[in-house]
């Protein structure tokens, strides 16, 4: 240090050459950390594992019976719940993780202007497919990702649904942010999940996946499930203000779900995009 320092007081012209290469050493470090950022947003959020899965069994997503039984068997429930926070006859409404259009195209039934979007290219033809054959005017249907859509400033939305979704993506947050850009303010945002708490893991995997087959196995990972916490944090990270935490329950022997206030399994998160 001491030689460095001896070297620089007997020629200025190397101390400016020093100065010059480290000013470079620091802006080359922020090109790459930009870089990285860069690529980082535009590379898709979404498990192509995940998203295959969802393709092979979409034929039977409009079975009542089938593997889809449980998102048919709460349909009811949730869409009730939404329609009465956010009131659907004439609304803008973007469904998140649409799938084969379950929900979207029961948010048509009730007047809403729905648009769903999927990654998922099977998933969406179904959909595409049932509304046409049962009539549901109002609905459309894209492959695109809410990241991609918030991006081509698209909306904005007077509700954005995101319903059993989120824990099939490598990053939620970034969905929950994009939700966000695509509701207008005053708008009303709609998640809902599956806890990552014990009992989830007993419920949700081992009953449902393996004592009773309600879902097939392999739907759901237990490291993917989101604490109701994490969920709310995310939401005020991306502005959202949080109305309501519900819980959903199930009783397997008359086969019957309800809205609680126990969120220690299944649970849906109402939020509004402040004015
Ligand atoms: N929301 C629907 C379907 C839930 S199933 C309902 O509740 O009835 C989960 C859906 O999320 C699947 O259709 C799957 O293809 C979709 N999905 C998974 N990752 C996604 C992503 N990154 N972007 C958009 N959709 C995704």
């Amino acid at each position: 240090m001491q030689r460095l320092a001896r070297a620089i007081a007997q020629s200025p012209a190397s101390a400016g050459l020093l100065f010059a290469h480290l000013v470079g050493i620091v802006q080359a470090r922020r090109r790459l950390r930009r870089g990285a950022l860069r690529l980082r947003r535009m590379s898709v959020n979404a498990d192509p594992q995940e998203l295959s899965k969802f393709s092979e069994l979409a034929h039977r997503w409009w079975d009542e019976h089938g593997e889809f039984k449980p998102l048919h068997a709460i349909n009811p429930l949730r869409l009730d719940w939404i329609d009465a926070i956010a009131p659907l006859r004439g609304c803008r409404v973007l469904d998140v993780g649409c799938g084969g259009g379950i929900l979207a195209e029961s948010m048509a039934r009730r007047g809403a202007h729905v648009l769903g979007i999927d990654l998922a290219s099977k998933p969406l033809k179904v959909a595409q497919l049932h509304a046409l054959e049962v009539g549901v005017q109002n609905l459309e249907y894209r492959e695109v990702s809410a990241e991609a859509l918030a991006s081509e400033r698209a909306g904005p939305f007077d509700t954005v649904t995101c319903m059993e979704m989120l824990e099939h993506v490598p990053d939620p947050a970034s969905v929950v942010h994009a939700c966000a850009a695509l509701a207008r303010p005053g708008g009303r945002l709609f998640f809902s999940t599956i806890h990552r708490s014990a009992k989830a893991f007993v419920y949700a995997i081992v009953g449902a996946e393996h004592v009773l087959k309600l879902l097939p196995k392999g739907t759901h990972e237990y490291a993917k499930f989101i604490r109701p916490s994490e969920l709310a944090h995310w939401c005020r990270d991306a502005g959202l203000e949080v109305l309501e935490l519900k819980g959903m329950q199930y009783n397997p022997v008359t086969g019957r779900y309800w809205l609680s206030g126990d969120t220690s399994v299944n649970y849906l998160v109402a939020c509004m995009k402040p004015q």
